[in-house]
This record gives C-alpha cells, structure tokens and sequence, in this order.
C-alpha cells in the first residue's frame, strides 16, 4: 500500500473528461483526479489519495487504518505558519486575542502591528496551527473587520513562549479604527463602587473608547495617540501587559491615578466651584438652566437642559442658530422611546457601537422645549458614548439631573467645532456659562453623525464621529487619488488600490476656518492611510472654494474635474460595488450643481457610467434669481414656478403674498428679461417652491430647511389614495426628456384655493415626484435596456420620497440602488468624484461607452 491520505467522494464533476472528483479530505474539500481508478467511484466513497490522484477504493476500516497512521507520522512533526491578517484589525484588541488563540491550542510564535495588518507566526501541531487559522476569521474581535489572510510556511524555530513584539513601523496601510461607544463592560465598572475606575470619565478598554481623534500615525500604539503624554502608573501598566487582561494593550487605557483630568472652569479658566466634583457641579449647572461647554471626543458641544424652555432658547438665540434642529442626548434607550417613536432599526442604530445622532418621528408631549427643533417632525436623538456622558446624565442611583439635554457642536452656526482648549474659551465665551473640559487633546475635530433607518436599511445624512475613518472598498483599484468633495457639507476622500476613505464631516466651505479644516483633515487621513495621491479629482463648479483648494493644492499634479451629479450617481454605484463596465440609469436629485451647459442643475437623470455619462432627462428649466437669495428665500422660487407654469402672482397665493411688494416687482422684471438669472432644473428648489406655494414656509434658516418641513407635513396626510399630480413629459430637441413641472403648480395652486389641506397638497406632491422617478426611468429603460437605477443626491435624504420611489421602482421590475454607506447629499460626493477621476472620466458628457 502507497502512503496516501483517506478522503470521501462528495461527488462527481463535470468537465475534464469525467475524472474529476470533489472529496472532503479532513472537512475539507478538494478537486482529485479519479482517472487512475478502475472505475468511477460512488459517492460517499472512500478513497485513498496521493499526489492529487485517488489511487484506490478502500473501505471505512481502511480509512480509519490510514488516518491513524498519518496521526502517528504527524506527532512529533512541527509546523511553522505566518498569518498575515489584513483590515481594521489595529485598535481593536486583535493582538491580545492573537495572544489568547495561541495559547488555547499550545501554540508558540509571536504576534506585531505592522504597517501590513498584524503579523502572526505560529509553531506546533499542524492541525493546530490549521485550526488557528480557522479561528483568526471566525472569531476575531467584534470590532475587527478583517479583509484578507495571507498564510505563509516557514521553516520550523522552536520557542516556548508566544510573545508580543514591538509595532513595526514603515508606510502605513491598515486601517485605523472609528472611535467606539463605551462598552457594556466599562459602563459596569464605571458604577461599581468597588471598581478602581469608579466614576472615572475616561474609563476604556480593548472594545471600547476613542481611537480616530486621538490617533497620531500607525501603527496604532500608545506613543501614536494624543496619550502618549499620561504616562500609564503601575496599576494600568499591568493590566496593559497582562493578555489575560481586557486591557491588554487598550492603548487608551487610563485610571484616575494616571488618566487624564477633568475640571470645571470659568469663561476666565479659573475653576468653578473647587474641591467639588466637577460632574456633579456641571449637572447642578445644567439643571438650573445655564449652559455648559464640554469637551467630547472629536470637539466640544454646547449642553444644556432639553426640558427647560429658557435655556434651550437662550442657547438658540446665542448660536445664533436660526430654525436648525439641536441634538439631544438621553440617558438610556427608554427616555428615547418616550421622545420618539423608534423603529427596531432605529433602537439598533442608537443602542450600537457608532452611536450616531438618530432622526425619528418625535413623540407629541414628550415634555422636550419646543425651541429644540422647531417645526420639525422629526427629533435627533442619540445616547451617551463616552463615561463622561454617562456621569453628566447621571448613573443609577444619583440625585437627579437633566435625563436629556441639548448636545450641540460647540461652535457658531457654519463654524467648524471647537477642540482646542484655548479656542473653546475665547470662541466660546459668547456661548457658555462654563466649560466642562480635560486635557487629553483632540488630535481632529469629528462632529457627531447623523443618521435615520428607512424601509430596513441605514440611510446616513451626516458620516463621521464612529463611521470616519472606515474604508469603503472600491470595486476596482484605483492609483493614488484626493477627492476634494464639494462645498456643501463637505467631506473629501482618498483612495488607493481596492480602498477608499472619506474624510468625516468638515463643514460648509463658506468661511476661511472651514477651508483650513479641509486641509488638516486631509493630511491627518494621508498620515493615517498612507495614500500619497498622484492625482486630484474635484467639481466642475468655477466657483466652488473645494475647487480652488484642490487647484491650489495641486503641487503639479493633474487636477481632474468631474461633473456633480455624476459624481453622486458614480458614488452609488461604488458603494454597491459595480464594476467598470457597468452603467446604471443615475437619478441626481438635489439642490443645485453646475452643469456644463452653464445651467444650476439639479433634476437630473443620467444614464452613467464611471467613465462617461449622457443627460437622459431633466427637470424642465426655471430661472433662479440670486442663488443664495432663492435658497434661504424659498418663495422667489415659488415665483419663478408660477411664473414658468404661465400662473398669475395673484395675491391670494401664499408665496405672492410672503413676497415684499419691491422684490417681487424686480423679480417679475427678471424673470421677463432672464437678467440676473441662470435656468435651473433643480429638484431641492422646486420642493422649496411647493412648500412655500402650499404656505408652509416661505423662508429658511438653512439649505433644505423647508423641503424637510413639508416631508413632515406630508407625512400627516390620511392614508389612502391622495391627490394625483403628474408632471409633464416631453422629449427635447436633443433627443432627451424634459419633465414640466407646470401641471403640478397649477393643479396644486387650483386645490389649494379649493381649500384643500396641506397635509394632502404635500403628500401628493410627494407621490408625483415618486411616479416622475418610474416614469422616467422606464422611458430610459426603453431606450437603453438598462433596468438598475441608483437614486443620490441630497434630495434622497427624504424618507418619504426614497420609500416611495423605491417601492414603485421595484414594482415596475427595476433593481434599485440607494445610498447605504454614505450619505446621498454632497457628504458622499467624494466617492463619486474619486472613482470618475481614477477611471479617466472627467465632466465632458462623451458618447456612451
Ligand atoms: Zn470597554
Ligand atoms: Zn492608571
């Protein structure tokens, strides 16, 4: 008998003249040539195999006469194996389960970060050196998120001990981890009484705690955090060094000997209240109505008592902070459910490890200050993610305090959030009545997320604090590339191979200070990323400042620029991992973007690829008069829809009316002459419209403020069959689809004047840009064969438009794709742009490809 090892056929294969078999060879399956036996072998077989071939039928007792016969030659022997495990799998208690899997299976070796991942090499038992693999991918850290294994042999060292050696530097690659919530493990100790991190705000361990803002460079180790300057007392560096230890290398581990200071200080610096706790102080602040600055972790946010109308108002009026909704943070998930009304997913999005600000139906007499979103239907709300939130809301068992409170970006509206300590008091100092701050420093500003659940899928509006700096894999490599994102809730990205990582939210770039945002947020995810772009990709937009900065910026290198609405349909598309080839029917929707033909677009339906992109359909053309005058006031963009759907400015429409006498004689002037205006097809623009032509808000405070108002009040319209509005489909001179929507305004100016309630108007609106959405898509469909549509852009961030949409969609057999991963408004643009630009494509509308 030839030395051979025992398998069991699973079955025959098809294909190379019928001697291919598939047999399970210890729990594994492999392909082995059957052609030397006499005949075919039955499946459930045994056979033995050498060299790939089976060369014998033998019986189960033969089988079990060869295998313990391997065993026999396999003890003694040693094997030698290096793991080359790739991912986030830095910062994320890899290391000590590396340490633990080894010593669970008596294996030696050693484990180190390097710039590739982590390194593991392991010696013993074959078979135990194969199940340590196994275990790498099936049960690594929950925060972990491995991409690749590499498995190599070497040859055999010997050892005893399985150590843990010093981080290798070098370019790095691996991929630094978001900040995480505080574990359920950590808020335990944090109210144990007995624990030695007792009310410790800074309480971390291997599962939990800040990683990205406080992240200097990789290899992820306490030298490369803003750490590096608390030295770890006795106690800490124990448990630091001990694998056994849930802080076994938690990089940020601290304990009130050692750890960083908290004080509660006045607008001068000078301590507030000495000698007294400075939670407990900053809580009976907070519950006599003042507000608090506090230091979190990715910048300060202004904090105040959510229930207390005086305060929630003074701190509006003192931010100058306008209509736009505060966050508010609640003690546990059960004041939540009193303030919102919260779907499964929403509890899962609020309760999870990124913690973001959550958007949900609020709850009528929750008992929350009507100044903390006024007029909004929905509420943001989200829970504590570090221990000092916990402590400021107040631990089981404490006197009393605010069980929600307002947790607002510690800046001035349009400002990017304060993190340095010196800037939060001089920036501050018209804001808060004290500061509630320690003096472990921010290494980036990371503004809070924000997000809702919609039909089952996360829906992002805002990606940062908890998702930045996650990768999103790229469905093709792409050289080194900067994506400069735009200039409206900006965020830039960079990629290289199969990966791409955008920045967290920026900020509007509308003033000096944001623009200087975008150039540190840059270079800290060059440091921690590695990518060394070659090429720049930015927005066709002449005047958009992320433009100039990446021209500015360019140092020689080509600056490529890519078409906006393209450049979210080509975001989408990457998400969801289509290839190169691929071309979808795109629906840009949003507020506006240049167009190539010097028209603001923004209603817009491409038939896209990554490379090229022609105009399928628009939105009929109205004039914008002053672009920032018609955002803020939406009833000029009322008019200028009476005026396109040939309706009268009687006086008895509410937009006629809102507008003062003089500008809606300058407009009605423009409007005749086209002075002063560019066409636009903008979508966002024209759900202004109709929310100031129905009467329901005629100016705002921010972008989109009253296309979000009249959601909400769409969204209290009856159930049933509403009214049913159509817009009007024509094909151009070009050859693509222009989509009036004059029908619309007049039948709705004709209801409206019928008396008919808002609430119906709205959602019948609504409807009739979802059933704009099928329609066109299917006379794309005709023309194209194409049947995916990816709907972006920031008018998708509505609910109730991308429900509806969707759902029609579907049933007219379409697959559809929406944003997932990042958010449809311009925070997700850069993805677009990165994959436009890396596949050479740029803003000229060529032939299809
Ligand atoms: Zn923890
Ligand atoms: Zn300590």
């Amino acid at each position: 008998m030839c030395l051979g090892i025992p398998g069991r056929v699973v079955e025959l294969l098809d294909g190379f003249a019928g001697h291919l078999a598939l047999v399970d060879v210890q729990g594994g399956s492999r392909r082995v040539n059957i052609g030397m036996l006499d005949a075919p072998p039955e499946p459930g077989a045994w056979v033995l195999i050498h060299l790939g071939f089976a060369v014998e039928v033998i019986d189960a007792a033969g089988a079990a006469r060869a295998l313990a016969g391997l065993e026999l030659i396999g003890r003694g022997r040693r094997q030698r194996r290096r793991y080359t495990v790739s991912g986030l799998v830095q910062g994320v208690g890899f290391r000590p389960f590396a340490y633990a899997t080894a010593a669970a299976l008596a294996l030696t070796g050693s484990v180190a970060n390097t710039a590739d991942g982590v390194v593991i090499e392991v010696e013993g038992d074959p078979d135990d050196v194969a199940e340590y693999g196994r275990r790498l991918r099936a049960q690594a850290p929950p925060l972990a998120m491995i991409v690749a294994v590499a498995q190599e042999e070497l040859p055999s060292t010997g050892g005893t001990g399985f150590t843990i050696e010093p981080s290798r530097g070098g370019p790095a690659r691996t991929l630094a981890s978001p900040d995480v919530a505080t574990c359920a493990d950590c808020l335990h100790e944090l109210g144990d009484p007995a624990d030695r991190r007792h009310r410790h705000p800074f309480i971390n361990c291997t599962n939990c705690g800040p990683r990205f803002t406080i992240i200097t460079g990789l290899p992820y180790d306490r030298d490369a955090t803003t750490m590096a300057s608390f030295p770890m007392c006795p106690a800490c560096r124990a448990e630091y060094e001990d694998p056994a230890d849930r802080r076994f290398h938690a990089q940020p581990i601290a304990c009130p000997a050692c750890g960083p200071r908290l004080t509660l200080v006045d607008a001068a610096g000078a301590p507030v209240s000495p000698g007294e706790d400075p939670v407990t102080a900053a809580r009976r602040l907070l519950a006599s109505g003042r507000i608090v600055a506090v230091k979190g972790l990715g910048g300060y946010h202004l904090a105040c008592d959510a229930r207390d109308p005086a305060a929630t108002g003074e701190l509006r009026r003192r931010k100058q902070r306008g209509g736009k909704p505060f966050a508010v943070m609640v003690a546990d998930l059960g004041t939540a459910r009193r303030l919102a009304e919260l779907s499964a997913g929403d509890e899962e999005l609020l309760g999870g490890a990124r913690r973001p600000i959550v958007l949900a139906p609020r709850r009528a007499g929750s008992g929350l200050a009507a100044e903390v979103a006024p007029g909004n239907p929905d509420l943001g709300l989200m829970l504590p993610y570090t221990a000092l939130h916990a402590l400021l809301l107040g631990l089981p068992g404490d006197p009393p305090g605010p069980d929600a409170l307002v947790m607002t970006s510690g800046n001035r509206s349009g400002e990017p959030i304060v993190t340095d300590d010196g800037e939060a008091l001089r920036r501050l100092a018209p804001l808060a009545d004290a500061w509630l701050r320690h003096d472990r420093p921010i290494r980036v500003p990371c503004d809070d997320s924000v997000s809702r659940h919609v039909d089952g899928a996360e829906l992002p509006v805002r990606r940062s604090r908890g998702y930045a700096p996650l990768p999103v894999a790229l469905p093709f490599p792409v050289a080194p590339t900067l994506a400069a994102g735009a200039d409206l809730k900006s965020a830039c990205a960079v990629a290289s191979g199969r990966y791409a990582w955008l920045s967290q939210h920026i900020g509007d770039m509308d003033d000096l200070a944001t623009i200087n945002a975008l150039t540190v947020t840059e270079r800290h995810l060059e440091e921690l990323t590695g990518v060394r772009p070659e090429l720049l990709v930015a927005d066709l937009h002449p005047g958009y400042r992320s433009s100039e900065w990446a021209l500015r910026n360019a140092d020689g290198r080509p600056v490529r620029r890519v078409q906006h609405h393209h450049a979210h349909v080509a975001s989408v598309m990457a998400e969801h991992g289509l290839g190169a080839g691929e071309r979808v029917i795109g629906v840009a929707f949003d507020g506006t973007g240049f167009g190539p033909d010097g028209a603001a677009w923004g209603g817009e339906v491409l038939v896209a690829g990554y490379r090229t992109y022609r105009r399928a359909a628009r939105l009929g053309y109205v004039p914008l008069a002053g672009g920032d005058a018609s955002v803020l006031r939406p009833y000029r963009m009322a008019l200028a829809h009476l005026h396109a759907a040939g309706l009268p400015w009687h006086s008895w429409l509410p937009p006629v009316a809102a507008c003062p006498r003089a500008e809606r004689d300058l407009l009605a002037r423009q409007f005749a002459t086209g002075a002063g205006c560019v066409p636009t097809s903008s979508m966002g623009r024209l759900f202004d419209a109709v929310s100031s032509l129905i009467g329901v808000r005629h100016a705002v405070e921010y972008e989109a403020e009253a296309a979000i108002v009249l959601e909400g009040v769409a969204r209290a319209a009856p159930a049933g069959p509403g009214r049913a509005y159509r817009f009007e489909v024509s094909v151009s001179p070009d050859g693509s689809d222009v989509a009036d929507p004059g029908p619309v305004v007049r039948d709705l100016a004709t209801d409206l004047r019928a008396g008919v309630p808002a609430p119906v108007l709205a959602a019948g609106f609504h409807a009739a840009v979802a059933g704009l959405i099928a329609d066109l898509a299917d006379r794309c469909r005709e023309r194209t064969g194409l049947d995916v549509v990816a709907l972006g852009g920031g008018v998708f961030q509505n609910a109730l438009l991308i429900s509806g949409a969707s759902r029609l969609l579907r049933e007219r057999g379409f697959t559809v794709l929406r944003p997932r991963l990042l958010p449809p408004n311009d925070g997700g643009i850069a993805l677009g742009q990165l994959v436009i630009g890396a596949s050479g494509g740029s803003w000229n509308p060529a032939e299809e490809d």
